[in-house]
């Protein structure tokens, strides 16, 4: 596929998942969350999950954002449902390497989170899209927390 059209191809699952974001809410018997907010953009969740274990059984999250960190935050609570905390932090390892363009990372190695891989080229839009998964991680691990990207 030529670039444009790629690009144009992320625009849209991007604009999709800004309009109708997935798993938005918070998931019955959630038993985890954090907040997080971006000042920089006005970014600002609050993410929510459910643990069975060391699985993550499910991901929700409520608040509001740009195109960029509501996209991010939606895809994520799909590609981490189901998977264990290793795995869901192995995910965002590879994202954030991905869109901070540090390490060589095989964009297909993300999944879906690779509409957002042009956000490299724009360092302010990192922020925003790493912004649920460091809420998703203090969630994980110091519940109740709340993060900041300043
Ligand atoms: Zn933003």
């Amino acid at each position: 596929m030529e670039s444009a059209e790629l690009r144009e191809l992320y625009q849209t699952v991007i604009l999709d998942h800004y309009k109708k974001p997935r798993n938005f809410g918070r998931p019955e018997g959630a038993d985890r969350e954090a907040e997080g907010r971006n000042p920089l953009c006005g970014d600002h969740f609050k993410v929510y999950a459910k643990l069975d274990g060391d699985r993550v059984a499910a991901v929700g999250f409520e608040g509001s954002g740009c195109a960029i960190s509501t996209a991010s935050a939606s895809l994520m609570t799909q590609l981490v449902a189901g998977r264990s905390r290793e795995e869901a932090h192995a995910i965002f390892t590879r994202f954030h390497d991905l869109v901070t363009g540090s390490g060589d990372v095989d964009p297909a190695s993300v999944g879906k989170l690779e509409v957002l891989a042009g956000v490299r080229e724009f360092p302010a839009r990192v922020k925003c899209a790493t912004l649920a998964w460091h809420a998703l991680e203090a969630a994980l691990d110091r519940p109740g927390e709340s993060v900041s990207t300043e």
